[in-house]
């Protein structure tokens, strides 16, 4: 016997994620579809997942192929934020923001664009969400259920210490997995409830582009939706900080600021009584800026300030999971909860909230909860990207938090400048930078502003992974002329610093004397 779904999705969140079109539709029907009968549950799982998300699918396709008995439950879209709202179709508009960049400055090239030509934001909507529903197959409730796991769409909560219901149904676990994720966080702003605003769960459903937008939140999310709104419109970015993207060393953050800024973002930071009002259509965005008040209407507001994990409704209490309302719910270094059964992975427990991340959690978890692994969270190494033109990318420690936990660093820099392929492609501002412990070449943190910093922080990533130092970067063949000549330019810079007086002396008398 199957169960006929109880809970299906609703209409509102159909509406707000998915305006209808035919990409959408393919996308719900891999991810919720709508005549999904939820499995007859087994008599006990050896796992139970809440949450669909990246961390949910990874646990869930991992311990089903060790040949476990999964149970995977998903109230809203199979994939996660990072298919559904975030990862997927952030860099999907990126992509088309990044072409109309190219095709505008084309001119510097000797590529002469006719006047007249425009970027067509309902087109490169509809293309991201054309792509998104192709790659929604990967995440889809039928892919997974052919892979053994058994897959309930409804709402999950936990009933007892081991026990989820979910639409109707009961799932006893030997062991559990939440991974719930984030959501945006809605901050103390005045007026917040009185507009309508837009989050990471709607902003890619808009089919028309904003005449005005204003975001608030400078960080990665609000960003990178800046800077694309302003390759393709208008935008105006309030931040409480000082400059940009706080969070990264200060120049590599400049750098980027001054990219925005060229792309035409307006930006007021350092806002301070931040407020806003309805007016007719609009909103009216009231801020202070560096001494001067602004009364800015605009069409449309996303909010990108922080992200709030998903406890609400799970009944943790009833587990015997201890949580709090910001940081998530609690875990030890092996993720595990504080009910030894239940194990938790990616937004919903991590202060790394990205999808990288919660894949390695997940990976954790099944090794951990099934097979009493002993596996560490802190042992990853995880980078991270936000992905602006050019883009900012790092791993590991930044300088202050080097410095916070005593450890003395020299500091490694090369300027895109000196790099033959970054002059050719236009694209000198940036920099390749590594800290290394004091007096060793062992890495202890990276930043890398370029324009595919992302893919370069890769190769700082498994050095450091692996133990391998600034050196073995050096002596490692790079193809000329790539960018990522720039990594092993700064392990010459290294090699070069090892060149001491004393030595160069040496090196000079026995040169000298094999003349
Ligand atoms: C705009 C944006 C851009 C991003 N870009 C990147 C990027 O470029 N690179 C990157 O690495 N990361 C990026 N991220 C972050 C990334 O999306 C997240 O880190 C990742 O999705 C976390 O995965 P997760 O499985 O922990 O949670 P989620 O993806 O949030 O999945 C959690 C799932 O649990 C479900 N759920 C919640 N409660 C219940 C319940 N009670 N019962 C059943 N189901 C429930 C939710 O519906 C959801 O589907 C971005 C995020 C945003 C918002």
């Amino acid at each position: 016997m199957s169960l006929i779904l109880e809970q299906p999705m609703s209409q509102e969140l159909l509406e707000k994620v998915l305006p209808d079109d035919l990409h959408n539709r393919a996308l719900v029907d891999n991810v919720h579809p709508a005549d999904w009968h939820n499995p007859e549950p087994a008599p006990r799982y050896n796992l139970v997942v809440v949450g669909a998300g990246t961390a949910g699918l990874v646990t869930a396709a991992g311990a089903a192929g060790l040949g476990a008995r999964v149970a995977l439950v998903e109230r809203h879209l199979l994939g996660g934020d990072c298919l559904n709202y975030g990862c997927v179709p952030s860099k999907g508009v990126i992509s088309a923001a990044r072409m109309a960049a190219a095709v505008r400055d084309a001119g510097q090239f000797g590529v002469h664009v006719p006047d007249g030509w425009k970027a067509d934001f309902a087109a490169a909507m509809e293309r991201m969400r054309k792509l998104r529903a192709g790659i929604s197959q990967h995440d889809s409730a039928a892919r997974f259920r052919d892979l053994g796991v058994d897959v309930f769409l409804g709402d999950g909560h936990f009933t007892s210490a081991d026990t989820i219901a979910v639409a109707g149904c009961t799932l006893r676990f030997s062991k559990a997995v939440i991974a719930t994720g984030a959501r945006a966080a809605a901050p103390p702003i005045p007026g917040l409830d009185r507009v309508e605003y837009l989050t990471n769960e709607s902003v890619f459903s808009l089919t028309d582009l904003p005449k005005r937008i204003g975001i608030i939140g400078a960080g990665p999310i609000g960003c990178e939706m800046a800077q694309t709104f302003a390759r393709l419109g208008q935008v105006m970015l309030v931040e409480a900080a000082h400059g940009i993207l706080p969070r990264e060393e200060p120049d590599a953050a400049e750098i980027v600021k001054g990219s925005l800024l060229r792309d035409g973002v307006r930006l007021l930071c350092c806002g301070k009584g931040i407020e806003l009002h309805p007016r007719d259509d609009q909103i009216v965005l009231r801020v202070s800026s560096h001494g001067a008040s602004h009364e800015e209407p605009v069409d449309k507001l996303l909010v990108a300030v922080g992200r709030a994990p998903n406890v609400d409704g799970l009944n943790l209490e009833a587990a015997g999971v201890a949580y709090h309302v910001k940081a998530g719910v609690q875990v030890d270094d092996r993720l595990r909860t504080t009910n030894p059964r239940i194990f938790a992975a990616g937004d919903v427990c991590s202060q790394y909230k990205f999808t990288h991340a919660a894949d390695f959690m997940a990976r954790i978890v099944v090794r951990n909860a099934l097979f009493k692994g002993r596996a560490k969270a802190s042992t990853l190494v995880i980078p991270w990207c936000t992905y602006t033109s050019p883009e900012i990318a790092h791993v590991g420690l930044y300088p202050r938090e080097a410095e916070g936990r005593g450890i003395a660093i020299d500091t490694y820099t090369q300027e895109l400048s000196d790099v033959d392929r970054a002059i050719l492609e236009g694209e000198t501002e940036g920099f390749a930078r590594i800290h290394t412990k004091k007096g060793t070449d062992r890495i202890v943190g990276a930043t890398i502003v370029a324009a595919d910093a992302g893919d370069m922080i890769s190769e700082i990533t498994l050095a450091m992974t692996h133990g391998l130092g600034l050196k073995k970067i050096a002596d490692t063949i790079h193809p000329y002329p790539t960018q990522a000549e720039a990594v092993r330019k700064v392990g010459n810079l290294y090699n070069r610093s090892r060149l001491t007086p004393f030595v160069k002396t040496l090196f000079q008398k026995w040169l000298a004397w094999t003349r």
